[in-house]
């Protein structure tokens, strides 16, 4: 059975199956793209081909415009395979954000998973990581350091509620990133009892009626508009990171402003955003996350995308894997907030 280091490349448009003559979430517009998810580091446009399930080839429309996210889009429903070429090519949810998936690759019998972005905690809003057996695992490894393990979710969000019980006047002016992470956000918001409207940022609002169509309740979601800072004031504002940073925030009524992001578990990159209320979440696996999840797929060897290599690398050499560092460059959340 062929070792899927021969069959499975890197190539400066990514990383590139032979037998099946695909890239998977390529850097560069190329004939033929799987695509793990959404997220912009990953879903790139103008490729020809676009393979990749109903929920991202829907996200991916809707932030490029029509037309721009692959000339030709398939989707592929999960338990299906495809055959590509010579390889059998199936989608299984990575727990990421909608739509998101690994790719599971199968060549005479050697199979090889690429995790694309993942998490394992819960997630009302996206179908739950499914490990897949494999030969070679395929890992990100955005928060690839022991410092990093993040809290429960709701724990975080419920400092939101807490915030407003102190200061019923002030407007609460989340930080959340448009895809994935501002939709964790509200469907948290709504599983502890919030069932007043959320106001939502314009650049949130596209995402999230996405994510309605597709069957994912999040109650009622109003346009934030300066204008009517007044009624928003105790009320809750979702908007994105950088909107929090710029003069957008500021011009709400004594608004305490607040960040969800993996990061948050760094106190500096709280304090140097200026960020009253750090929030720890993660769309991303933390530390102990990915030694599970390396130890559920149960692949003797693991390659790591991106993120923090070496750390992971190191860990999984000493519980018996054999590590390698892919070192892709593109993929650019870990430097980012919105992770
Ligand atoms: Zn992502
Ligand atoms: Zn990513």
């Amino acid at each position: 059975m062929p070792h899927p280091d021969s069959w499975l490349c890197i190539r400066p448009e990514g990383l590139y199956c032979q037998p099946g003559d695909f890239y998977i979430d390529p850097v560069r517009a190329v004939p033929r793209a799987v695509i793990t998810h959404a997220h912009s580091d990953h879903a790139r446009p103008g490729h020809d081909a676009v393979l990749a399930t109903r929920e991202t080839l829907a996200l991916m429309d809707v932030r490029m415009g029509p037309g721009q996210a692959g000339a030709r889009q398939q989707a592929l429903a999960p338990g299906e395979t495809l055959r590509v070429g010579d390889v059998d090519v199936r989608l299984a949810p990575a727990g990421h954000v909608l739509g998101s998936a690994q790719v599971v690759m199968e060549f005479e019998a050697s199979r090889a998973v690429v995790s694309g972005d993942y998490k394992r905690a819960a997630d009302p809003t996206c179908a739950p990581f499914e490990p897949v057996a494999c030969d070679v695992f395929v890992t990100e490894a955005t928060f690839g350091l022991p410092v990093f393990t993040h809290p429960p979710a709701s724990g975080e969000a419920a400092k939101i509620l807490a915030s407003l019980a102190l200061f019923p006047e002030r407007t609460h002016v989340v930080g959340a990133y448009s895809l994935g992470k501002s939709q964790r956000v509200i469907a948290l918001l709504r599983g502890l009892g919030w069932d007043k409207p959320i106001y939502l940022h314009g650049a949130l609002m596209p995402m999230c009626e996405v994510y309605q169509s597709m069957g994912v309740e999040l109650g009622d979601l109003r346009p934030a508009t300066v204008a009517k800072k007044a009624e928003l004031a105790g009320q809750i504002v979702l908007a994105p990171p950088s909107a929090i940073a710029d003069r957008w925030a500021r011009r709400l009524t004594d608004p305490v402003t607040a960040l969800a992001s993996g990061w948050m578990r760094v106190r500096q990159r709280a304090r140097a955003g200026g960020i009253e209320l750090p929030l720890v979440i993660s769309d991303h696996a933390d530390w102990p996350e990915l030694l599970r999840t390396c130890d559920d797929v149960g692949a003797p060897e693991v390659w790591v995308t991106h993120g923090n290599e070496e750390a992971l690398i190191h860990a999984l050499t000493q519980r018996g894997y054999r590590g390698r560092a892919l070192r892709l460059i593109g993929y650019d959340d870990a430097g980012e907030v919105a992770a």
